[in-house]
Order: C-alpha cells, then sequence, then structure tokens
C-alpha cells in the first residue's frame, strides 16, 4: 500500500533519530511491500532560521495533506532569547492544535532487558510492564476560562463538554481493543462535578465496548497505584491535567527517557508521532542519541494511523531482540554491555527486523 506521511526532522538530535529511524522505516517497505511517501518540512528552529517562524503555513499543509506525521524534536539554546510567540515550543503547540490533535497516547513500557533502570523494586515490576495513559490534550482546565482579581484571587475553571469526553473515551477504548482490553477511567468523582460528569460519559462509551473491561479510580490513589501496583494497568483514560501528571509518572517508572515514544492523535486515524524526549542539545551531532524512542513511535504510527499492526509488532520484536543481544547507546548502558551509536542502533535494528 502507499502512504504519505509528513516528516519533521527538527533540531539538536532530531535529524539523527528520524533519519535513523525512516531507514527501519524503509526496510519494512521493502519487507512488506509497502510505499512510504516521505515529505520533509520545518517546524522550530530550523523554521526559525529559514522562514523568521516556528510554523511555516506549508507545514500545516503538508501535515494535513499526509496520512500521519513524524516529528524528531524542537529546540535549543540558539532559539532561547527570540520573543515568546516565536520559539520553537509556541511552533509545537500551534501545530497540534491546526492538526485538531485531541488525544495524548503515552506508552510506558520497560523491557525486561532494561529491569535495572527502572526505580521500583524488582517483585513490584515482574517481567516488565506494559501501560498506555490515555490524555486528553485540547480540553479542560488548561483550556477553561480563567482570571484574576488583582491580589485577591485567581481561578482558571475546569469544564468537559460530552462530545470532548465521548471522543476521547471512544479513543481509550479503541486502543484497549488492540490491547488487553482493559480500561481505568482516572478522575475525581467523589469531589468534582466534572468528574461525575466525565465518569458518566465514560461509562455511556464503555456500553459499545463489552469485551473490554471498565473501572474508576479516583486521581489521587491511581498516582499511588502506579507505583504500588503499576502491572494491574493496560489503557488509562484520563483528562488534561490528571493526565499531564500521570503520564510522566507512568513514563518514569521505567527510567529510560531516550525509549518512550508517544503518539497525538486527531478524528479518525491521522496522528502525529514523536519521542517524548527533547532535542538533547548536549549530544547533538555525536552519535549518541538513542534513536529507539523515535523508531517505537513509527511502529506507533504503523499501528494506530496506518492500521499495519503486523508490521507494527515487527518493529517492536526488533527493538526487543536487540537490546537482549546486549547492545546499548549510552544512555541506557550497563555494564557488560555492548556500547553503540545512534546509527549503528538502527543497523542492529534493521538486521532484527
Ligand atoms: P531533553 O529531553 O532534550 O534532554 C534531557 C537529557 O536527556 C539530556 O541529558 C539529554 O542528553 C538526554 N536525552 C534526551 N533524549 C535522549 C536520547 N534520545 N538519547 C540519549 N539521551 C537523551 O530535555 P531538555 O534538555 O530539557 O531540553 C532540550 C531542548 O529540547 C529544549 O530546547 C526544550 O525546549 C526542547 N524540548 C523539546 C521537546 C519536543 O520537541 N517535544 C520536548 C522536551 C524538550
Amino acid at each position: 500500500m502507499n502512504f504519505k506521511i509528513a516528516v519533521i526532522p527538527g533540531d539538536g538530535i532530531g535529524p539523527e533519530i528520524v533519519g535513523t529511524s525512516l531507514k527501519v522505516l524503509d526496510k519494512i517497505a521493502e519487507k512488506y511491500d509497502h510505499v512510504f511517501d516521505y515529505t520533509e518540512v520545518l517546524a522550530g528552529g530550523a523554521a526559525i532560521d529559514a522562514c523568521d517562524t516556528p510554523l511555516p503555513q506549508e507545514t500545516v499543509d503538508i501535515c494535513l495533506a499526509s496520512d500521519a506525521v513524524l516529528l524528531g524534536a524542537l529546540g535549543g539554546p540558539k532559539w532561547d532569547n527570540v520573543p515568546g510567540d516565536k520559539r520553537p515550543e509556541a511552533g509545537l503547540l500551534a501545530l497540534r492544535k491546526s492538526l485538531g490533535l485531541y488525544a495524548n497516547l503515552r506508552p510506558a513500557i520497560l523491557f525486561d532487558e532494561l529491569k535495572a533502570s527502572c526505580p521500583l523494586k524488582p517483585e513490584i515490576i515482574g517481567n516488565g510492564l506494559d501501560i498506555m495513559v490515555v490524555r486528553e490534550l485540547t480540553g479542560g482546565i488548561y483550556f477553561g476560562e480563567k482570571g484574576r482579581d488583582g491580589e485577591n484571587a485567581a481561578w482558571d475553571i475546569m469544564k468537559y463538554t460530552r462530545p470532548e469526553v465521548l471522543r476521547i473515551a471512544r479513543k481509550a477504548f479503541d486502543i484497549a481493543m488492540k490491547r488487553n482490553k482493559k480500561v481505568t477511567n482516572v478522575d475525581k468523582a467523589n469531589v468534582l462535578e466534572v468528574s461525575r460528569f466525565w465518569r458518566s460519559c465514560v461509562e455511556e462509551v464503555a456500553k459499545d465496548y463489552p469485551e473490554v473491561e471498565l473501572n474508576h479510580l479516583y486521581v489521587d490513589n491511581a498516582a499511588m497505584q502506579l507505583v504500588i501496583n503499576p502491572k494491574q494497568f493496560d489503557v488509562i483514560v484520563t483528562g488534561n491535567l490528571f493526565g499531564d501528571i500521570l503520564s510522566d509518572e507512568a513514563s518514569m517508572i521505567t527510567g529510560s527517557i531516550g525509549m518512550l515514544p508517544s503518539a497525538s492523535m486527531a478524528d479518525g486515524k491521522f496522528g502525529m508521532f514523536e519521542p517524548i524526549h527533547g532535542s538533547a542539545p548536549d549530544i547533538a551531532n555525536q552519535n549518541k542519541a538513542n534513536p529507539i524512542a523515535t523508531i517505537v513511535s513509527v511502529a506507533m504510527m504503523l499501528r494506530y494511523s496506518l492500521d499495519l499492526t503486523k508490521e507494527a509488532n515487527a518493529i517492536d520484536a526488533a527493538v526487543q531482540k536487540t537490546l537482549a543481544q546486549g547492545y546499548r547507546t549510552g544512555d541506557i548502558f550497563s555494564d557488560g554491555m555492548t556500547l553503540v551509536g545512534t546509527i549503528e542502533m538502527g543497523q542492529k535494528i534493521i538486521e532484527n527486523l
């Protein structure tokens, strides 16, 4: 099949990790007889340098005309002193908004081979972790009415509408159907009216997914359960504020920033896929960056935007095999392992495909 992919290498280590990941995708194309048509576009610092804006309109247009977007990372010290609305990060927020990306998917995966990087006790993590946090990204308290009464008071309103909750809940249940068929809804329904409303909408959606088990946790309990019994979770669905905090907590229990992918999804299958880490200017252009977060972001793109589950599973399996063979970039290196650079890690994964 033919697919159009918009590619934003970005800044710092962005071009290195994206370049390596596209070689993995090329191998998938060859092996499974697909055509991936890449269009490289600018955003962030590279766009500021070339076009004096962190998000050229052409980038938005090309992304919207594609089946999916692959992003490296944006930003770096070179652009730290440009005005707020022209900073690379402003380009990223504007890009997510322009593409209508309302669902943020953050898997927290701990491979058996990297158990030593996990801050939790071995008996808690067993043979690894695989949790998916589905966070609502464009509503709730971050986008509600806000105000300030001088020195006396300030407020931010947490509001959700029915369509906003129904669509994020549906996303979470669809994802659970492709995984272990369990959804944990996280809210604060014992205190907040908005959470009671949110919960009733989630329960409504659950009726359409009889195969998926649904349970509810209050956010304070969920934060605790993530560190004492993380294996109980499959898919967690939650609002913008709670999701911001819980997705960081969930990803950090795996201990390695260079390993974790993410997806931001719009209606239908369109999405943008990127590693959770930044542009790592301290190691840029040194062949030191771990490309695995971006390579597994490509696997997410195949799974969620292009419906190529078999191909996505092949990438995940090749990554795991490469780790089992003992190859490590500097960020995940431990004694007895073989140290490799960005390019070599990519080559080993391709060999294992
Ligand atoms: P960072 O994630 O870039 O780096 C934090 C630390 O992790 C550094 O020591 C870095 O070397 C290391 N690291 C990150 N990714 C790695 C990888 N793939 N392999 C090996 N080591 C890796 O965070 P930061 O230093 O706070 O930010 C640097 C720049 O990135 C800033 O300009 C920031 O605004 C930007 N940023 C961009 C995004 C994004 O594009 N989504 C996200 C976060 C930060």
